[in-house]
C-alpha cells in the first residue's frame, strides 16, 4: 500500500468552467503569489525590483503552459508557476489516477486551496463519489477572528455539515486566514470542533519573511500542546527552505520543537523547495541531497513515525517525475529500514487520515 498525502486536482484554473462561477479567487491573488514564491520558483530574473507590488498594474497574464507574465521597469518578466505539462492549468482526476496507477500509488489525499472554497468542496464531492477508494479530499473554511462570532459559528457549522455529508473529506486545510493569532482563545471553538470530528488540520506555514514564519511555528506549537489529541500536519518542509545567503535562511532546526510533539506530522518528498538551478546549483539535482540531509536531521531527533510522503502532484513536475519522488523514499533514504519506509509511505497516513 502506498499513500500520497499531498496531491491536487483542479479544473482549468485559467478558464472558469462553464457550469461553475467564481472558481478562482482573482488575478490579483495570482499576481500576489509572485512575491510569496520569489526566490523559490523559476523566474527569468532574480532581482527583487521586478516583483509586482500589491495591486500594481503590471499587465499580469497567464500563458497556456503554467507561466505567469508581467511587465515591470520596462522588462518582460515571467515565473513558472505551474509545470508546463499542464495545459491551461488543468489537472483532472483521471490524469491524477493514471499517474498513480503508473507508479503504483493506491490512495491520495487532495489538499485544498487552489479554488474558491465553496466551489472546491462541491468539486471534491463529485470526485470522491467517482473514486471513493482512491481519492480523498480536504476542505478549507474561513475561520476569521476579525469577523464576528456569528460568522465563525457559521463556518464551523458548514465544516460539520460537509464532513458529515461527504465521508471522504479527511482533513481541514488552513482553516483560517494566514497571520492570525491562532493561540487566541477565540480560536478554541475551531480546535475543539476538529477534535470532536477527529480530523487533522494541515497548516500552510512558511512562504513568508522569517520572523513571521518563526512566529507561526510558535503559535502552532502552543495550540498543539494545549490540545494534545488534535492532529496537525506541516507540509512544504515548513515552507521557508532558502539558500544560505538568503535573508530568510534558517537551518530547519526551528521546526524541531513543534515536530517533537507526538500529535504533529511532517511531509517528506517536497523537493520543489530546491527547484531553482540559479539558486541551488548542484543541490537542485535529483535525488536532492539537501532534502535527504534535512529529513535525516529530523529523523534523528523525532524518528519516522510522523513522516508522511507527499508529492505535491502535479506541481512536482516543475522538478522531477512522480516515479522519482516515490523513489526518493524507496531507494535514496538509506537511513530508513524497510519497516520504516512502509510507515512513511502508508502506515502513518493511514493513522492520520483513516482512509
Ligand atoms: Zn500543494
Amino acid at each position: 500500500m502506498i499513500i500520497d498525502a499531498h496531491v491536487h486536482i483542479f479544473p482549468s484554473l485559467k478558464y472558469t468552467v462553464s457550469r461553475y462561477n467564481n472558481i478562482r479567487f482573482s488575478p490579483q491573488l495570482d499576481q500576489k503569489t509572485i512575491r510569496d514564491m520569489w526566490g523559490r520558483m523559476k523566474t527569468n530574473i532574480l532581482d527583487e525590483r521586478y516583483i509586482p507590488g500589491l495591486g500594481e498594474d503590471v499587465n499580469f497574464r497567464i500563458d497556456n503552459y503554467g507561466k505567469f507574465y508581467w511587465t515591470k521597469n520596462g522588462k518582460e518578466c515571467w515565473m513558472q508557476r505551474f509545470p508546463a505539462i499542464l495545459r491551461n492549468i488543468e489537472w483532472p482526476p483521471e490524469q491524477m489516477i493514471a499517474s498513480m496507477d503508473e507508479i503504483g500509488v493506491d490512495k491520495a489525499i487532495i489538499q485544498a486551496g487552489y479554488m474558491e472554497m465553496n466551489f472546491e468542496y462541491k468539486y471534491f464531492k463529485e470526485i470522491n463519489e467517482k473514486w471513493p477508494t482512491r481519492l480523498f479530499g480536504t476542505i478549507t473554511i474561513d475561520y476569521d477572528i476579525e469577523k464576528d462570532r456569528n460568522y465563525r459559528q457559521k463556518q464551523i457549522d458548514k465544516l460539520k455539515k460537509i464532513t458529515t455529508n461527504i465521508s471522504s473529506i479527511k482533513g481541514v486545510y488552513q482553516a483560517f486566514p494566514r497571520g492570525q493569532k491562532i493561540d487566541d482563545k477565540e480560536f478554541e471553538p475551531l480546535w475543539k470542533e476538529l477534535l470532536n470530528m477527529k480530523i487533522p488540520h494541515i497548516f500552510y506555514v512558511g512562504f513568508q519573511p522569517k520572523e513571521k514564519y518563526l512566529q507561526s511555528l510558535k503559535q502552532i506549537e502552543k495550540v498543539l500542546r494545549k490540545f494534545p489529541d488534535l492532529v496537525g500536519v506541516i507540509g512544504h518542509l515548513g515552507g521557508n527552505i532558502r539558500p544560505k545567503r538568503n535573508k530568510n535562511y534558517s537551518d530547519g532546526k526551528e521546526l524541531l520543537k513543534v515536530l517533537k510533539l507526538p500529535n504533529v506530522y511532517f511531509e517528506v518528498g517536497y523537493v520543489l523547495a530546491y527547484e531553482n538551478w540559479k539558486l541551488w546549483k548542484e543541490n537542485y539535482q535529483y535525488p536532492y541531497p539537501l532534502h535527504t540531509e534535512f529529513i535525516r536531521m529530523i529523523y534523528e531527533e523525532v524518528g519516522c513515525k510522523r513522516f508522511l510522503w507527499g508529492s505535491d502532484m502535479p506541481n512536482l513536475y516543475r522538478t522531477c517525475t512522480y516515479q522519482q519522488c516515490l523513489d526518493l523514499v524507496r531507494l535514496h533514504f538509506d537511513f530508513l529500514d524497510e519497516e520504516e519506509k512502509k510507515l512513511v509511505l502508508s502506515g502513518n497516513a493511514l493513522r492520520v487520515f483513516r482512509v
